[in-house]
Order: C-alpha cells, then sequence, then structure tokens
C-alpha cells in the first residue's frame, strides 16, 4: 500500500502470484522481496508433501496430511488447490483474506496451474513469471539441490519443460540469472504493477469525488 493511496483514501491491497519452474529459485526471491517490503506478506501455502531439511511448519508451509489437505477442500478452504509432482499444494483462503483485510499486499508462491487458477477467481490478481537464464542452468539446479531422488528430478523437468511454454500468460516476466538484478526487476514489479490505470479506477473516483464534496461547499 503506498502513501499516495494512503492519501487518496483509495485503499486497495494488491494480489500478486510469482510462478516458476521448481528450481527456478523462487522461493528465496521472495524471501528477499518480503524482507525489503514492510507491508508484503507470503500466504504460506498448505502442502501434503514432507518437509525437507531445514524446512519448518508454517514458514515454508503448513505441511499436512492428505486426510487434513482433503477435509479443507471439502470445506472451500482454498482458493486454489493442484497436485504438482505427486503431491497436493493449496492457497488458504482463509490467510489470504486476513492479509488483505488487515490492509497488506500479499504474494503467492505457486505453480502454474494454480496461478491460472487464481487469475481466474482474482482476475485483478498481478502474475509474474519467474524464468531460468538456460534450460541448462536449471537442470544444474534440480541436480544439484540433491534433496529429491533422480526419478523426482526427472519429473520435475519434464513438467518444467511443459510449463515453461505458459509464460507468455503472465502480465510480467523476470529472469533469474543474477540473484540481485532478479530481486531489483521483481521489486519493480512489485512497484510499478499498482500504478497500471486498470488498477486505479478507484484512486480516480475518490479524486473526483472529493472534488464534487468541495463544489457543494462552495455553492452553499
Ligand atoms: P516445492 O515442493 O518445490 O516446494 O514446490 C513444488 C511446486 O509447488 C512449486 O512450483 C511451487 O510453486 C508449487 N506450489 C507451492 N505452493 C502452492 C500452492 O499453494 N498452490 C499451487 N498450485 N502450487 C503451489
Amino acid at each position: 500500500m503506498s502513501p499516495k493511496s494512503q492519501a487518496t483514501g483509495a485503499v486497495e491491497p494488491n494480489i500478486f502470484i510469482l510462478s516458476a519452474p521448481s528450481g527456478t529459485g523462487k522461493s528465496t526471491l521472495v524471501r528477499r522481496v518480503i524482507a525489503s517490503r514492510a507491508s508484503l506478506c507470503l500466504v504460506v501455502s498448505h502442502t501434503t508433501r514432507p518437509p525437507r531439511p531445514g524446512e519448518r511448519d508454517g514458514r515454508e508451509y503448513h505441511f499436512v496430511d492428505r486426510g487434513s489437505f482433503e477435509r479443507m477442500v471439502a470445506e472451500d478452504g482454498f482458493v486454489e488447490w493442484a497436485e504438482v509432482h505427486g503431491n497436493l499444494y493449496g492457497t488458504s483462503r482463509g490467510e489470504l483474506m486476513r492479509h488483505l483485510e488487515a490492509g497488506n499486499d500479499v504474494i503467492c508462491e505457486i505453480d502454474i496451474q494454480g496461478a491460472a487458477a487464481v487469475r481466474l477467481a482474482l482476475p485483478e490478481a498481478v502474475s509474474i513469471f519467474l524464468l531460468p537464464p538456460s534450460w541448462s542452468a536449471l537442470e544444474a539446479r534440480l541436480r544439484g539441490r540433491r534433496t529429491e531422488t533422480d526419478e523426482v528430478v526427472s519429473r520435475r523437468l519434464v513438467n518444467a519443460h511443459r510449463e515453461l511454454e505458459q509464460a507468455p500468460e503472465f502480465d510480467y516476466v523476470v529472469v533469474n540469472d543474477d540473484l540481485e538484478e532478479a530481486t531489483e526487476d521483481l521489486l519493480a514489479v512489485l512497484r510499478a504493477a499498482p500504478l497500471a490505470q486498470s488498477h486505479q479506477t478507484r484512486t480516480v473516483e475518490v479524486i473526483l469525488a472529493s472534488r464534487a464534496h468541495s463544489f457543494v461547499g462552495a455553492d452553499s
């Protein structure tokens, strides 16, 4: 939320979606932008995937079993959910709404099918696709991670190929070659995208309404 929007009273939190094939470095990037934008909150997804070493429940994900996940699906608890690489992942409706109602911008770090579902449910969301600098860099990163079996890595590479073809569906594309530069680029998108005319209709309305009030005051 910018000081300008506070000044006009047009306070509309923004919803950002960041998608990329696994191994593109989106978690690192998201952590960096969250650290430098106080009003930006990450919507922590739910997943049935087991935690990797170093991951903590409630920080990287809410780690749940399949039964709990399916109960949330039945109760319409997700804005979107998807099966990715054999595990279930979902964006909690409650968590997303809590951040927005508190006046914070939100960022959802989700896969490509999830991004399409959020765009349908929330058309005002701004979508950003993060690209690896090359195919070989993506492959090296996935193999170098050493937290998954060869079979899982191969499955992720096949999926990545399909996912990269969806980049044109997104509003913005950021290439993660140099982490500093990619962070700057993503911050630039977060700053500029809400200024697009299509996101500013309420700002214009509020200013026009305040002008109408001052006329009433002048005539009476
Ligand atoms: P990982 O298991 O490597 O953390 O994530 C695998 C994929 O699931 C990534 O592409 C990640 O963006 C995606 N993902 C994480 N959370 C969600 C979510 O809530 N919904 C969807 N659709 N995908 C998610």
